[in-house]
């Protein structure tokens, strides 16, 4: 696998540019880390997009912070261990979550205004997983949006901070192992930004596959250049799959959130049977990888591309004032979701793999900090609890931020790393690019996707590495072939761990195994660049959690059934 996206000897720096600190990416992550730094030292942040195009602004449900009268920090704790199957480490999950009244009490203080009750205090949901009610929301399904729009505005008065939108960051710079900035295409121009530290939060990569929740930045840049420069990722296996988003031709899938099912929603297949019932005791409230398996399961069972979920039996005018926005987007495609079916599917809706980092972001590369999606902190194991990623992005943004602002170190004027040239290059004119693309997100939707089995992982793997050489013999410095050629990389990570890994263990599924192995496999599988370019392996031991910690697949559930039925009547 290739070092750079563009070969040294073919790259033309038209700027260079130093600061302290770079961020890359515009999400809850990288603006928290951005304005935390900023209260010590100049910062560059860099994001491909429009500032608010993040996963971050598309988030709905809430962020989990412990407020609610009875609800401890141990109880927030042992929930996201227990979701997570064996493979938290305890002491990030205990600092993201003592860290969580901070965090809102900050958001607030800038101006963030979440839904609250008539008393006045901030409404708590109740989400799967938690055992108390500490769902902050806003605007109902508006949470993201309200926190990215808070923390934008927050960074744009900074004066230390200088934001660069439509800035696509391409490749790390590294000299002797120690990372001193990033290549950027910006506005057409090739700059090569100079820093004492990088701070990658590039955010998610569900569109690898063809199904995602995820909006069309999320292409896992951030992944893929880390690899290239030699940091070791963990976790990459772990893909959290969301059951029920819209599927409507020409619609994004749209999320259709647990609230809808807390609420009595109820699937259906294309007969009209409720099939969730006769699967698990807690039927449609099951956890979101078990119904996204059996959804999957009754897809093909009845060879139909969907299934349905049924909201007719509720008052119509609950199901218009409780889900507005699903509801507007519904009628936009000729459905009315209370008197008709709302046709769903399952897509991928969250990457727990990402850079191996310290409590502190700090990755396995000297200068080098990665937060929130891009790294695996720690947090969630082989499973997410709902509603911990937003926390986990203000959270380790700010701490980290800060630490990289206290260490980074200005480095010398010298050259970087260099990597061997593509060998071959091949006419621009005979490369379809988004056919390329199609045929990766399918091929990942297939055979890397809900259930895999170790055959379909190694049939993936021979077409991906031949996909990408091809790909790699092409060198248009376009932002689109860049992105087609880290899914590539991205998705040859996710299969690799996926076909390691033989086991099932949180939202990672083996047909082929189906069982849970901590005899062999209650470790980590970290995965790293040889010098040589290729991808290697290697299990490490997962930091021992307190006695405390429930590790059972469902224990922590809470049981929503009473809300549900009382929704019903
Ligand atoms: C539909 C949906 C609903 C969700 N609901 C919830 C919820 O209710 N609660 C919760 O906790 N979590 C939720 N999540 C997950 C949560 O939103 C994300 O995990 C979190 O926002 C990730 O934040 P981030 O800052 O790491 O990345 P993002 O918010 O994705 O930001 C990444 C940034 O990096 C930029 N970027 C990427 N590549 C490059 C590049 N090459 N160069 C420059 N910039 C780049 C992007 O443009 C973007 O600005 C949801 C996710 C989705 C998709």
């Amino acid at each position: 696998m290739q070092r750079f996206l563009v070969q040294p000897d073919e790259l033309k720096v038209d700027e260079e540019i130093t600061t302290p600190i770079v961020v890359i990416g515009s999400g809850v992550a990288g603006l928290s880390a951005a304005i935390a730094a900023s209260e010590h030292t100049q910062v560059t942040l860099v994001t491909k997009s429009w500032l608010s195009d993040s996963n971050t602004d598309w988030a709905q449900g809430g962020v989990a912070i412990v407020l609610a009268p009875g609800d401890t920090f141990s109880k927030h704790i042992s929930d996201t261990l227990s979701v997570s199957q064996g493979l938290c480490h305890e002491e990030v999950v205990r600092r993201v979550v003592e860290g969580s009244p901070a965090a809102i009490r900050r958001l607030i203080e800038w101006g963030g205004q979440f839904d609250r009750s008539a008393e006045g205090s901030l409404s708590l949901g109740l989400e799967a997983g938690h055992s108390a009610d500490r769902v902050v929301h806003a605007m109902g399904d508006g949470t993201g949006r309200e926190i990215q729009r808070v923390l934008v505005d927050r960074a744009r008065r900074c004066p230390q901070i200088n934001l660069l939108e439509h800035a696509f960051a391409i490749d790390l710079l590294v000299q002797g192992g120690r990372v001193t900035g990033v290549l950027v295409m910006f506005g057409g121009r090739m700059l090569r930004i100079r820093a004492g530290a990088v701070i990658c939060a590039t955010g998610g990569c569900g569109q690898v596959f063809r199904e995602t929740t995820n909006p069309e930045v999320a292409t896992g840049d951030g992944h893929a250049m880390l690899f290239r420069a030699g940091a070791r990722l963990r976790g990459m296996e772990f893909v959290q799959f969301h059951p029920t988003t819209l599927y409507i031709a020409g619609s994004s899938r749209l999320l259709i959130s647990e609230a809808a099912r807390g609420e009595g929603g109820i699937l259906r297949d294309c007969n009209g049977h409720a099939f969730m019932e006769s699967q698990d005791p807690r039927a449609e409230l099951a956890p979101r990888d078990l119904l996204s398996r059996a959804v999957l399961n009754q897809m093909v069972k009845t060879r139909h591309t969907n299934v349905y979920l049924d909201l007719r039996h509720l008052p119509p005018a609950f199901v218009r004032e409780r889900f507005p926005r699903i509801y507007r987007v519904c009628r936009t495609f000729g459905l009315d979701i209370t008197r008709d079916l709302i046709p769903v599917t399952p897509a991928a809706h969250y990457m727990i793999g990402g850079a191996v980092v310290d409590a502190d972001g700090r990755t396995s590369l000297r200068n080098l900090f990665a937060i929130g999606e891009v790294a695996c902190s720690g947090l969630h194991g082989a499973n997410r609890l709902a509603s911990n990623s937003l926390l986990e992005g203000l959270v380790l943004g700010d701490h980290s931020g800060g630490v990289a602002a206290r260490e980074c170190e200005l480095p010398a004027a010298a050259a970087d790393d260099a990597g061997s040239s593509a060998s071959e290059r091949r006419e621009d004119r005979d490369f379809n690019s988004a056919d390329l693309s199609n045929s990766l997100k399918a091929l990942m939707w297939r055979h890397v996707g809900i259930m895999r089995s170790g055959l379909e992982l190694a049939e993936a793997e021979t077409r991906l590495e031949a996909w990408q050489r091809g790909a790699d013999r092409v060198c248009r410095p376009i932002t689109r072939d860049f992105e087609l050629r880290n899914l590539l990389t991205l998705a040859r990570l996710i299969t690799r761990a996926a076909r390691e890994r033989n086991e099932s263990r949180g939202v990672h599924f083996r047909t082929d195994r189906p069982g849970r192995d901590d005899d062999l496999w209650h470790s980590n599988l970290e995965i790293h660049r040889t010098q040589g370019g290729e991808i290697e392996t290697a299990r490490t031991a997962v930091p021992p959690q307190a006695a405390t910690a429930r590790t059972e697949p469902t224990a922590g559930e809470p049981d929503p059934k009473s809300r549900r039925s009382e929704a019903r009547r």
